[in-house]
């Protein structure tokens, strides 16, 4: 008997929109005793059959539709289909071989929900965050292990996320030589190392690829502050662009440890650079208590807000580290403000900002938004793929 997922009108008016997820919310029956992950056919209340997708029966997401073409068979085809047709739509992007760490899976924009997959060099890197996406992992994996220039595929779902999906969190090897205990990237003219298993989500921020060359084009002759630095990309792209100097911000002492290594891989002279390691909401508060002053300032924290629910709280955080970021900046200084957190809108984003300039009694004007990198594309069907909004703020 087949799995059948019997759905509310909601959600169904949903599902003809394309969207993907349906929400435990809109499920008016389950029948045949789907599994995890199993492959459930998704009907409306009068039988009407609108997608395939996979069952989650521990989340609030329970079902993330994988097609909506009744022909269409979830199989081992249908993920090489898929990847393959992901890896097509990103061969223009970099197509002179500069960039060798790309993400070549992202998810429910890539018309595989849960599935993510970076690239670094030779290895594969995989999340599989959502239920349906780890019981397809053998088949997923097999798939990648044959693409062109994939030595080794690696897991990294050890995400929190996880755990919505009644998933544990798991990391190793899947396939190939153990990858080296760093592996070295390439961004045109910019080098860096990347640390598979210890670093954080699957390594390296790839989605912030660009923004970087936006630092990197206003950085000549600045004093450059790189606020939640992580490993330095930013300050990294700041010496390439002939910044004065680059101070790196960050709590933790193993990522600018690793921010010191990236230096030596560029070449860079290493009095140009200073790692601070410290709470950024104190240490910007010294900064600023002692009168220093940037001409570039990067604010690119973590992601403060997991939800709607902790959106008020967020924005008070946001808030406090750009009024302390504005504080820093000389006359006409630059600052690169960043959310990853996509439960903050873009306009929300931007109103917190601009409380900060009040509070800071500062004027600022916006010279560019910004967003992630095109190998994290957003599908129009899918606004929730939408997390990494940034703007770039000239202070008058
Ligand atoms: N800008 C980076 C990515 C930043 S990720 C890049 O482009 O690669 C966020 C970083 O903020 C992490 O490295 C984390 O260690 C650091 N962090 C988190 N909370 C912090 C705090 N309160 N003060 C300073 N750094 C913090």
């Amino acid at each position: 008997m087949s799995k059948e997922v019997v759905i509310s009108e909601r959600g169904a008016e949903a599902l003809e929109r394309r969207h993907p997820w349906v929400f435990s919310g809109a499920v008016r029956g389950v029948r045949g005793n789907p599994g995890m992950g199993e492959t459930v056919a998704l009907l409306d209340a009068k039988g009407r059959w609108l997608g395939w997708g996979a069952y989650s029966p521990a989340s609030q997401i329970r079902v993330r539709v994988w097609t909506f073409d009744p022909e269409e068979r979830v199989d081992g085809l249908f993920f090489e289909q898929r990847i393959q047709a992901a890896l097509s739509l990103r061969s223009g992007f970099y197509p002179n071989g500069s960039v060798t760490a790309l993400r070549l899976v992202s998810g429910e924009s890539d018309g595989l929900p849960g599935l993510i997959v970076d690239r670094y060099d030779k290895v594969a890197v995989c999340q599989f965050l959502s239920a349906g996406a780890h019981r397809w992992k053998a088949e997923i994996v097999s798939v990648l292990a044959t693409l062109p220039g994939i030595e080794s595929v690696y897991e990294r779902s050890d995400a929190e996320v996880r755990k919505k999906e009644g998933l544990c969190l798991e990391r190793g090897l899947l396939h190939g030589p153990e990858p080296e205990k760093r592996v070295e990237i390439r961004e045109g003219r910019l080098r860096f190392w990347v640390d598979i298993r210890e670093g954080h989500k699957t390594g390296f921020y790839l989605d912030q690829r660009e923004n970087r060359s936006r630092v990197m084009a206003h950085a000549s002759g600045m004093r450059v502050l790189n606020a939640f630095s992580y490993t330095g990309g930013f300050g990294i792209a700041a010496l390439a662009g002939d910044a004065a100097r680059v101070v790196n911000l960050d709590a933790s002492r193993a990522v600018l440890d690793m921010a010191e290594d990236n230096l030596r891989l560029n070449g860079a002279c290493a009095d140009a650079m200073e790692n601070v390691e410290g709470n950024a909401f104190q240490v910007l508060r010294a900064f600023r208590n002692e009168g220093r002053l940037f001409d570039v300032v990067v604010l690119d924290p973590p992601k403060f807000a997991e939800s709607r629910a902790q959106l008020n709280r967020a924005a008070r955080g946001y808030k406090d580290i750009n009024i302390l970021g504005m504080q820093l900046l000389a006359p006409g200084g630059l600052l690169f403000t960043y959310s990853c957190s996509g439960a903050m809108h873009t306009d929300l984003f931007q109103k917190i900002v601009a409380d900060a300039a009040l509070d800071a009694g500062r004027e600022g004007r916006i010279l560019r938004r910004m967003a992630a990198a095109p190998d994290h594309p957003v599908s129009l069907n899918f606004p929730e793929g939408e997390y990494l909004k940034g703007l770039m703020v000239q202070l008058v």
